[in-house]
């Protein structure tokens, strides 16, 4: 079931100059490419929207839990998501000087009475998410001679092939040489 979360900006900022929501966002609502998915657990969303002249200052705070495939060794692991960002919608399109001031990313409120969170929240999972995600900070990735995993199997390809021709190689026969000759 997709659930659409949409607020009524106009209806619900009428007598208030900011308002503060905390919303659970199903993460199959959110129409995320495919490569990203997660358990059960739904995004945890907190806003906080303020009234301006020209449009509204969203604040969102993002926390979810999305399962990625690690850059190195290829496999899915879970990823804790969190993230925060600011962003003015603005009624108006085109430059403003008041805009430029508050150093604000910007972009353009299409519909006031009907905000996507849906969306919003989609495109902040997206910007989020690490484009070289690493299940631990120590992956040992894959052996590019026999394809294992080396964090389950640690291979010994590697050495092997380094082992033969490195110029440190021939510097440890040399030093084992003279040893000898002592
Ligand atoms: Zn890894
Ligand atoms: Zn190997």
């Amino acid at each position: 079931m997709k659930k659409k979360f949409i607020l009524n900006l106009k209806e619900e900022l009428k007598h208030e100059d900011f308002i503060e929501k905390n919303i659970s966002i199903p993460f199959d609502s959110l129409d995320l490419p495919k490569e990203y998915s997660n358990g059960s657990k739904d995004v945890e969303v907190h806003l906080y929207i303020i009234k301006e002249k020209e449009g509204y200052v969203v604040s969102l705070n993002i926390n979810s839990d999305i399962k990625v495939e690690c850059s190195r060794c290829l496999e899915p692991f879970n990823m804790d998501l969190t993230g925060s960002n600011s962003i003015l919608f603005s009624k108006k399109l085109g430059k403003n000087k008041e805009l430029k001031e508050k150093d604000l990313y910007t972009e353009y409120l299409k519909d006031e009475e009907h905000f996507d969170i849906n969306e919003l929240v989609r495109e902040e999972i997206i910007v989020q998410t690490p484009m070289k995600p690493l299940c631990d900070e120590n992956c040992k990735g894959i052996c590019p001679v026999c394809g294992g995993n080396k964090n389950e199997n640690l291979c010994n390809c590697e050495s092997k092939s380094m082992k033969k021709d490195s110029p440190f190689s021939k510097l440890q026969v040399l030093l084992e040489k003279k040893k000898a000759t002592k």
